[in-house]
This record gives structure tokens, sequence and C-alpha cells, in this order.
């Protein structure tokens, strides 16, 4: 049993895209507010600018601190509204994934969620997409690779929709495995079986397409016959969670019929690799999640696996 560690930034509240945006301040606030008892609320410090040019163009950085301190409130894209506090926001939850790699390298705590917004894996090296700005658990793999020299990281993306992002900034790495479990055909488009990497990077990169009406058992089937087998192969040194949930049954921005015994189960399973290949190492980031009752009990039962059951209390209905 490890007591998974939850960070978080209180600037991750200031982003607003405006009445009516899904992805509003109310998901991390209902988030903290119903986190499972015993298990520890930190609060990080912002990341800096150079932190994000892990894996974003210093020009695009600029243009978003820019553009925040103009006090406007603006589409950068069709679906992502900046604010006067996205900045600040950003530097928050980016914050908080540098306070994960730091202490989880430095073996001060073996398993963190990130418990931040606006989420990241659609942002892309230098433009804003599907409500994300900066590529937080991009960031925090180059900072294992280029601050602490981690040469096999694994990225676990569950988010229903597809990480472009993630997928272009390791695209021709061979030193991060990139798994997408993701709704096909869906936004963004991309996450095609056949986008498997490229250069060194070829065979690094395993999308997961499922159908729209997929179920627990259609997800947890797919992450043990298909993910599983890849990652165990890899042998990753740290295991990272791209925990987006929006593929719950009672969520509008994606078609799959989940429910939180389905993400308890893959990570059940994520726990399991971690503990054989990565010395238990788990960094995870919440992602998407827009109807609040699901997205509590989604990352209740995230965080009650990522702490570990005990032996005999550990099969759920929809255990394979
Ligand atoms: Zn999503």
């Amino acid at each position: 049993m490890s007591i998974p560690v939850v960070v978080t930034h209180y600037d991750c509240r200031r982003h607003r895209p405006g009445i009516g945006h899904p992805e509003r301040p109310e998901r991390l606030s209902a988030v903290l507010n119903h986190l499972p008892s015993g298990i520890p609320l930190l609060t990080s410090e912002p990341a800096s600018a150079e932190d994000l040019a892990y894996a974003h163009q210093k020009q695009y950085i600029d243009s978003i601190r820019d553009l925040s301190a103009a006090g406007v409130v603006t589409y950068t894209d069709p679906d992502t509204v900046l604010s006067p506090g996205t900045w600040r926001a950003a530097l928050g939850a980016v914050g908080a994934m540098r306070w994960a790699v730091e202490n989880v390298v430095s073996g001060q705590t073996q398993r963190v969620f990130c418990a931040v917004r606006p989420p990241g894996h659609h942002a892309e090296w230098a433009n804003t997409k599907g409500f994300c700005f900066f590529n937080t658990i991009a960031i925090g793999a180059r900072m294992l690779q280029r601050r602490y020299g981690v040469r096999r990281i694994a990225i676990i993306d569950w988010d229903a929709h597809h990480g472009n992002g993630t997928q272009n900034t390791f695209y021709d790495d061979a030193g991060v495995l990139y798994v997408s479990l993701h709704q096909y055909p869906l936004f963004p488009g991309t996450g095609r079986r056949s986008e498997r990497g490229k250069d060194a990077g070829a065979g690094y990169n395993l999308n997961i397409p499922l159908a729209p009406g997929s179920t627990d058992h259609d997800a947890c089937q797919a992450f043990r016959d298909e993910a599983e087998p890849a990652i165990a192969a890899y042998r990753p040194e740290i295991i990272m969670v791209s925990a987006g949930f929006d593929g719950h049954v009672d969520e509008r921005l994606a078609g799959w019929m989940m429910t939180a015994s389905g993400y308890a189960y893959m990570t059940r399973r994520v726990v399991a690799l971690a503990d054989r290949y990565s010395d238990g190492r788990v960094i995870s980031l919440l992602e998407g999640g827009y109807h609040l009752p699901s997205l509590i009990s989604c990352v209740n039962e995230h965080l009650r696996e990522l702490r570990g059951r005990k032996p005999g209390n550990a099969t759920l209905a929809n255990e394979h």
C-alpha cells in the first residue's frame, strides 16, 4: 500500500472560459471537495515560463501570457476560451506536475494525482486546442527526461478524446511510449491505429480506438489485451496517466458508456504494471471529465486504486 498524494494549485480556478463552457472552475472544486478520506492534499508552487518551454514554442508561451495580461476573454480556437486568469492557472497546473516529478524522482512519494485544470493533452507545440493551452503531461515527461535522465516513460491516456498534442510531442521519441484508448471517430480526429510513430519513435505510439457506445467491458478488455502487453514489453521506469473521465455514460462530450468501475479496473492494472516494472511510480493528471457527480466518483475510484486495495478485496464485478 502506498498513499497517493493529491497535488493542486488554487490558481487553477482562475481560468474562466465563461458561463456555459463545460471546462469550468467548478470541476476542480468538486474533485477537491470530495476526496476520499485519508489521502493528503498539497498545494504546489507555480511553474515558470521556462518549464512550459519543455513542450512549447517560446513565442507561443509569450502570446498566451500577453493575452492573459491584456485582460480580455477571447477564443483562441473554436473550443478554447482564454481569460485573464488563464496564464496563472496554467502555471499552477504545470507547477503541480513539476512537484509530482520532483517528489516521485526523489522517492519522497510513489504516486501522485495532479488535480488541476485546464486540461492539456490536446495542446500542441504552438497552438491551443480542445480546452487545452499547455500540455502538462508532455511537459512533465520532458522534465523527467531532461532534468532527471529518465529513459523510458509510459504515458497512458484514457480520456475519451485522443491526445493529439501528446502523440505529436513524442512521435519520433523512443523514450516515451504513448498508449491511448479513445473514442473514434471523435474530436480531434487523430488516433488511428496506423499512427505508430516515426523515425526512432516508430512503434512507440499505440492508438487503441474504440467505437462510440463502448462499455467498461470493452475498454478493460482492450486495456488488458493491448495496452498491458505493450507496457510490459517496454518496461517503463515510470508510468504517467492522462486521466480523463469523459467516457463515463453520463458525460455528453463523448459517446462511451463507461462507469467508475471501468476506470477503477484500469487504474488497478496501472498500479500492477508500475509495481512490477516502475518501482510503483505513477504520476496521474486530470484531463477531461465534465459531469460533476460522475467526475467525483471516477476520481474517487482512481485514488482508491492508486492507494491499493487490501488482498481479497481486489475483485470488482468487471474483473476479467
Ligand atoms: Zn476528453
